[in-house]
């Protein structure tokens, strides 16, 4: 199993050179194993227990026996960290522009020390194999930045959301939205739509999309100015934010 920290500064991924020093900022990263949902539990066992018995019969990995416990430990500690923490990133494509991309899962340990907001304030996005956090609203001095790990209080309500979220991260969400029970109001369908749009707009130039996020941060301002920071129309400017970043960020590679 690979779980090791590649050297950012490579821009050849098919010769970076992988960090196995840097493995312990990985393993002291939260795995949250004492909410682990059973069932959840019992599937990365029986990865863990098929991984074993096919590499102690094709290998001679255990020919001391102290080392298959060890092992079947490590296996399962680090496929727990993985469901935590990996995040898929585009690593590279062909050269013709309907070569398929090389997608690798990757853990960024210092980014997985921020934690979850329902309405973040931040997003992360990936440059190659860079990972960039960018704010998404203003962070006054001594403010805490949010990233979302999924689920957004502008479009799934907070019984959705903290189901998600204890399910896949094992908390119970207790961030402003979820604590001052936000109203959830926008379709998310719109933001499917949107998507689409923003797309379109990068399609024809990188330029074009750019205008078009000035005009929505210009808006943006101008709501905060007389509504509050959960009303429908501020979360509705600050999600399309959000998406036009995420396109650009995936599109800098
Ligand atoms: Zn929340």
């Amino acid at each position: 199993m690979t779980l090791l920290v590649r050297n950012d500064n490579d821009a050849n991924p098919d010769e970076s050179i992988y960090r196995s020093d840097r493995y312990h900022e990985i393993s002291k990263l939260d795995s949250r194993i004492d909410n682990y949902p059973k069932e959840k539990l019992f599937t990365l066992s029986f990865i863990t227990a098929m991984v074993f018995q096919f590499a102690k019969q094709k290998t001679d990995l255990f020919s001391v026996r102290t080392y298959e416990d060890k092992f079947k430990e490590q296996f399962l500690f680090n496929l727990q960290i993985g469901t935590m923490h990996y995040r898929e990133i585009e690593l590279y494509r062909g050269k013709e522009e309907d070569d398929n991309p090389v997608y690798s899962n990757v853990i960024y340990p210092l980014s997985s020390l921020f934690k979850h907001s329902c309405n973040a304030n931040a997003l992360c996005y990936t440059l190659g194999s860079t990972l960039v956090v960018k704010s998404v609203s203003t962070i006054k001095e001594g403010e805490q930045c949010f990233i979302s790990y999924g689920p957004s209080c502008v479009y799934l309500n907070k019984p959705k959301r903290q189901e998600i979220l204890r399910y896949k991260f094992h908390f119970t969400c207790k961030c402003k939205p979820c604590e001052e029970d936000w109203p959830q109001e926008n379709n998310p369908e719109d933001y499917k739509k949107f998507r689409v749009v923003a797309q379109n707009l990068l399609a024809k130039n990188r330029q074009v999309l750019i205008d078009h996020m000035q005009r929505i941060i210009a808006d943006l301002n101008e709501a905060l100015e007389t509504q509050s920071e959960s009303s429908k129309e501020v979360l509705h400017l600050t999600e399309r934010l959000r998406i036009c970043y995420e396109l650009l960020g995936s599109l800098l590679v």
